[in-house]
């Protein structure tokens, strides 16, 4: 397939109405799908339809709404066992989304698995939510946490991998998709290695799902962590999938109804997962509606939204690449929709700002990754991050803006 070509054919924008909305009188460029994506209508219908023919609370009712609302829910997980090619539907746990899936493997298995001298390894490439309840887990349990190094490409180190891997590793908490550099990580080589040395592998997929084909059986890992809003679905919503004899072993997080078998003030017995681990009233329609997205990206198929991304990332990297005066951060050879940069003279907050005005939409910042811009000694970056409605007329306009900020600051053709 050509891959330019590709970029021109995905022309999906009509099917998510916000972007037909002028922002500052300019035809909107969105850009920030790293943050989070637009929903199709397809997504919005859903909810809507949920919530005027179908709501009510799931499990507890015996009327007619109470079975519906149960078995749109169910059907949601099913849509989630698909994507990710779970073997059970009992595999996959609804959560709030990624940072909360993360937090839930730290408080139930962690607390019952790790000890003091036991060690969690994790990345230089990792976002906060795959750092901070690690360093919770570590101060309530005594465990250390070692991290494994990146190029100045923004490429993990992986010979530094192979000798921070030992016997004391009990857990590989690893990104999938770098959120602040793009940076594709050989998960399923990963997930074999630290399997070899004894330890369970938790892979965050908050980037990754709506970007690629996933198969968590392929890569052999325990858990997987991923957020519906960055996959065209709602807010709120999301999943971890966990393998059936872990989940199993692991006790409940947060108590509550619909998580209990029996409960006496005695004590309480508690459901099998994923009941044990979904405590309370759940997010039903963001679950129907995170199920309409999934049946939204597979009838598109995630490979071909892989090849069009792909196209207009290779487009964005030279265009924006060779404006002089840009510094391209994160250049690894396998790449996801990302591209993070800073404008010479330009602070990212200031360019943020002024492509805004053009109705070009990135953000600027950390993108809660400050280990690694620490690494690279930078406060932040500017990123536009790319998704299946983008086309080339988004990543033009993303250049001329960048120009446009340039004249600005009197620093266009010019160099560091
Ligand atoms: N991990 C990565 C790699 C992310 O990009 C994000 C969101 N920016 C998260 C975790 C956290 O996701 P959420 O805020 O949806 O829980």
């Amino acid at each position: 397939m050509n891959a330019r070509t590709d970029a021109r054919q995905l022309a999906l924008a009509g099917d998510f109405p916000i972007l037909a909305r002028p922002i500052h009188g300019r035809r909107l460029a969105y850009l920030d799908n790293g943050a989070t994506t637009q929903k199709p209508d397809a997504v919005i219908e859903a909810e809507r339809r949920f919530y005027r023919e179908s709501n009510a609370n799931i499990h507890r009712g015996v009327h007619r709404l109470s079975q519906e609302a149960t078995e749109l829910y169910d059907v949601a997980r099913e849509s989630v066992r698909r994507l990710l090619n779970a073997r059970a539907a009992e595999e996959i746990v609804f959560t709030r989304g990624t940072t909360e899936a993360i937090n839930l493997v730290a408080a139930s298995w962690g607390r019952a698995n790790l000890k003091a001298g036991d060690e969690i390894l994790l990345t230089a490439l990792e976002h906060h939510s795959n750092i901070v309840p690690w360093q919770l887990l570590c101060e309530q349990t005594g465990a250390t946490i070692r991290v494994v190094p990146v190029s100045d490409a923004g490429e993990l180190e992986l010979a530094a991998f192979e000798q921070l891997l030992g016997e004391r590793t009990r857990l590989l908490a690893i990104t999938q998709v770098s959120n602040a550099l793009g940076t594709i990580n050989p998960v399923a080589e990963l997930t074999a290695k630290a399997h070899a040395a004894g330890a369970i592998v938790l892979i965050d997929g908050a980037q990754a799902v709506a970007h690629q084909t996933v198969d968590v059986q392929a890569i052999g890992c325990d858990f997987y962590a991923f957020s519906g809003h960055k996959l065209y679905g709602p807010t709120g919503i999301g999943a971890l999938y966990g393998r059936a004899e872990l989940l199993a072993a692991m006790p409940p997080w947060q108590g509550g109804g619909d998580m209990i078998r029996t409960v006496a003030f005695e004590g309480s017995s508690f459901a099998e997962p994923p009941q044990r681990f979904e405590a309370g009233t759940p997010n039903i329609a963001g679950a129907v509606g995170l199920a309409a997205a999934i049946d939204y990206v597979q009838a598109i198929g995630l490979e071909r939204i892989a090849a069009h991304e792909h196209a207009l990332l290779e487009r964005a990297t030279a265009a924006v690449g060779d404006i002089p005066g840009v510094r391209l951060i994160g250049t690894a050879r396998h790449k996801a929709s990302i591209l993070s940069f800073l404008v010479d003279r330009i602070h990212p907050h200031d360019l943020g700002t002024i492509l805004d005005a053009e109705g070009v939409a990135i953000r600027a910042g950390h993108h809660c990754a400050m280990p690694l811009m620490t690494r690279f000694g930078i406060p932040g970056t500017a990123r536009a991050s790319f998704a299946l409605y983008n086309d080339e007329a988004d990543v033009d306009a993303l250049v001329a803006a960048i120009h446009k900020g340039q004249d600005l600051f009197g620093t266009r053709g010019t160099t560091r």
